[in-house]
């Protein structure tokens, strides 16, 4: 197993869902993280409260990422507790789905400042801090959508393609400082963001990913670790695929 130990990260969107299993996952491999959260106060502390009792180091933090002075405070927060920042994962999102026909303008601005918005914010305010220790991680949770585009997700899907072209675009900048920035690119995990998808399409769901299964909160979990390591420190500007084999 990679180890983090005296890694700083955070992980942004970490109270729920997967953001809780990367940061779970990176406290295990020995990494202090800083989990952060919109509204879920208590399942924040809660998950940041199992860190602490399995021997590891976190801190909760509230900021709406998609809000440039909450990215700000975020980051900085972490810097002004542990003096550095190593890893950042872009975790944070939401969904807003419908058919472009019956889609308002506001549930496309509220999917793309969460997703994408944030994303941005918060690795500008990170590779700052990065770029002057000449180390740095990002890793940006994309989505098999932004790969593939999926019907009834226009807004999600252009959010996490543009995650795509930010890691790339962030990758070839950051380079000369020895920040690497990637892309973990899941494809459907049990998470409340998908508790709410129709019966039929879920049922069906098996038939065409190559594995047969969903994933896993920790499949995701161990992939961005792995991008998080020092054994991926000649990886950056990559889209790793964490979906079963759907979107080959
Ligand atoms: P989730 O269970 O709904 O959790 C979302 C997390 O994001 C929560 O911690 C939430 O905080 C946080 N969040 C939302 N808006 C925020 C904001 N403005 N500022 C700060 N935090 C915010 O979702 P999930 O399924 O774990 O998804 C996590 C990431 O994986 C997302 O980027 C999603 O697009 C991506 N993804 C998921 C799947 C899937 O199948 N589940 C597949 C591909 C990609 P609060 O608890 O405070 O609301």
């Amino acid at each position: 197993m990679t180890q983090l130990n005296e890694r700083i990260a955070v992980v942004t969107g970490s109270s729920r869902g997967i953001g809780r299993g990367i940061a779970q996952e990176l406290a295990k491999r020995g990494a202090t993280v800083v989990i952060n959260y919109q509204r879920s106060a208590e399942a924040a502390e809660a998950v940041a409260q199992q860190i602490t009792a399995d021997g590891g180091a976190a801190l909760t933090v509230q900021a709406d990422v998609s809000l440039e002075e909450d990215a700000n405070r975020l980051i900085k927060t972490t810097i002004d507790t542990y003096g550095k920042i190593d890893i950042l994962v872009n975790n944070a999102g939401v969904t807003r789905d419908n058919v472009i026909m019956m889609m308002g303008a506001d549930d496309f601005d509220v999917v793309i400042q969460t997703n994408l918005r944030s994303t941005w914010l918060c690795s500008k305010a990170a590779v700052r801090a990065m770029m002057r220790k000449r180390y740095g991680r990002v890793i940006n949770i994309t989505s098999v959508s932004g790969v593939m585009g999926n019907a009834g997700q226009t807004n999600y899907s252009a959010s996490k393609a543009g995650i795509i072209g930010l890691t790339k675009a962030l990758a070839r900048e950051v380079a000369p400082r020895n920040v690497t920035v990637n892309a973990v690119a899941p494809g459907f995990v049990l998470t409340d963001l998908t508790s709410g998808l129709p019966e039929e399409m879920t049922s069906q769901l098996n038939d065409v990913i190559p594995l047969a299964r969903w994933g896993t909160i920790e499949d995701v979990a161990n992939a961005t670790a792995f991008l998080a390591s020092d054994e991926a420190a000649y990886i950056t500007g990559h889209v790793l695929s964490v979906d079963g084999g759907l979107a080959m």
